[in-house]
């Protein structure tokens, strides 16, 4: 019988790795939660241009930098700039667009004053209504009385100008560069943007669609087979004759292999006879990287599993393991092409059954799916609300649930009967409270160390 935590380093240590020929490429909607097989490199700037982060004016921060409500600065708006459009003029010395969240830059602003620190005042032109507005603002200069802004260059010429013209009071000097999204300022084209060996979910669709990268590198899903043996099985949809016990194991890990990432094959009941048997768990090594069976690996006379692995050519690595529930657990592996194919024997109590899935098998499968990070047993220390016992002899998983309360987890034993025959109360499980070996009991308002069981 194998500590846990040496059965556990023997178990990672078969994974085997994925290679180039795991690879496939899905588009952007089918890539969610397929783990990222290759870099992705994006081939230009995000934001591709210098865009505004808010509704307000473009200006030159030259101008603004000093104002204030007793201070304000005036400047003439030019030109109207919604997002989408391209700016048609460039802004000058004492000028000022007026600008929209997300909307190019013009040429020559360099900062974005927000319109909650702006007053508008429209003007009529005076007559004649004509001007010549040289290019050059460099001798813009400040009406003393009026606070503002005019070009002392300005000549009558024949342009005839609108009736009116649009100024802005900035009440505010905004910081250097703020609300500007400067060219490049999130992401460089060409460099890393993300790396192999995620779980692609919504923030990484976000950024592979912002560079409009619609082809994406995964790895193939693993194909997980799982079989169940035993006489006394039935299906959910068969009647129940005496004697009887309906398989419960094979849905229960379909729906945990399907959630971790993979592709569950349902090879359904084999009854507990050797050359039936040896046949089913033939095809499924034959089909899959990965082999659950449930029952027949303990030390009654119909158990068969173990002694079938062998004659099939199996290596196996792990037969007993010091945990409770889930004990009699064989862990194997088949020579295979090109990567060994691995097998759990996964005892057939339905709560030892998803004990030992949840400790050993799927760690196995997120990180043989390629995921680089976050595949092992995720533990918390929690406070337990319920005095928890244990024979002291094996390391003891006790099911129920875990709660964050004021920045801490509270760990609540599930009700009834704590059997590995017992299912009902596996219900709404989201964490196991350890009782390690050599301790049996842990006081309630104690602390302990908690598996927490992915949702
Ligand atoms: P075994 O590991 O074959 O000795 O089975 C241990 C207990 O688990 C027995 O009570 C079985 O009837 C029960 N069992 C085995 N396989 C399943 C299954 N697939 N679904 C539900 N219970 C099972
Ligand atoms: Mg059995």
């Amino acid at each position: 019988m194998l500590p846990v935590t040496a059965a556990e380093k023997i178990i990672f240590d078969l994974i085997p790795a994925l290679g180039n020929d795991d690879r496939e490429t899905v588009d952007l909607l089918s890539s969610s939660g397929r783990i990222l097989a290759a870099p992705v490199i994006g081939s230009y700037d995000v934001p591709s241009w210098p865009n505004s982060a808010m509704d307000g004016y473009a200006v030159h921060y030259e101008d603004v930098e000093h104002c204030s409500p007793q201070h304000p600065v005036v400047l003439r708006v030019i030109e109207e700039i919604p997002a989408g459009k391209i700016p048609q003029c460039a802004i000058e010395r004492g000028q000022a667009a007026r600008i929209y969240t997300g909307a190019m830059l013009p040429e020559g602003a360099n900062a974005i004053v927000i319109q909650e620190t702006t007053k508008l005042e429209t003007r009529s032109n005076p007559t004649p209504d004509t001007y010549s507005e040289t290019s050059s603002t460099s001798n813009l200069e400040i009406d003393p009385e009026t606070n503002l802004a005019f070009n002392p260059e300005l000549q009558p010429n024949s342009i005839p100008i609108p009736s009116t013209s649009n100024y802005i009071w900035v009440l505010e000097a905004p910081n250097a560069r703020e609300f500007v999204r400067h060219r490049g300022a999130f992401y460089r084209a060409g460099s890393d943007l993300l790396t192999p060996g995620i779980r692609i979910g919504a923030p990484e669709i976000a950024v592979l669609a912002a560079v409009q990268c619609t082809q994406i590198p995964v790895y193939r899903p693993l194909k997980v087979a799982i079989l169940s043996t035993g006489d006394e099985l039935v299906s959910p949809e068969q009647p129940l004759a005496p004697g009887q016990i309906v398989d419960s194991n094979q849905y229960a890990l379909a729906a945990l292999v399907k959630q971790a990432g993979a592709v569950p094959i349902l090879m359904g009941i084999v009854p507990d006879q050797p050359d039936l048997l040896r046949d089913a768990i033939a095809t499924a090594v034959f089909e899959a990287d990965i082999v659950l069976s449930t029952g027949g690996v303990s030390v009654g006379d119909y158990d068969y599993v173990d002694r079938l692995l062998a004659e099939l050519g199996a290596v196996i690595h792990v037969k007993s393991i010091g945990i409770k529930p889930g004990k009699p657990m064989t862990v194997a592996t088949f020579a295979g092409e090109p990567k060994p194919v691995l097998y759990f024997g996964i005892p057939g109590n339905p709560v030892s059954a998803l004990v030992s899935f949840w400790r050993f098998v799927e760690p196995v499968i997120k990180k043989m799916s390629g995921l680089a990070e976050n595949w092992q047993p995720q533990w918390v220390t929690a406070h337990t609300r319920n005095h928890l016992k244990a024979d002291g002899k094996r390391e003891s998983y006790l099911w129920g649930r875990v709660q964050l309360q004021e920045g801490s987890y509270k760990f609540s034993l599930s009700g009834g009967s704590h059997s590995s025959g017992n299912l009902i109360n596996l219900s709404q499980t989201n964490a196991l409270a350890v009782v390690p070996v050599g301790t049996t009991a842990i006081p309630a308002g104690e602390a302990v160390r908690v598996l927490l069981i992915p949702q």
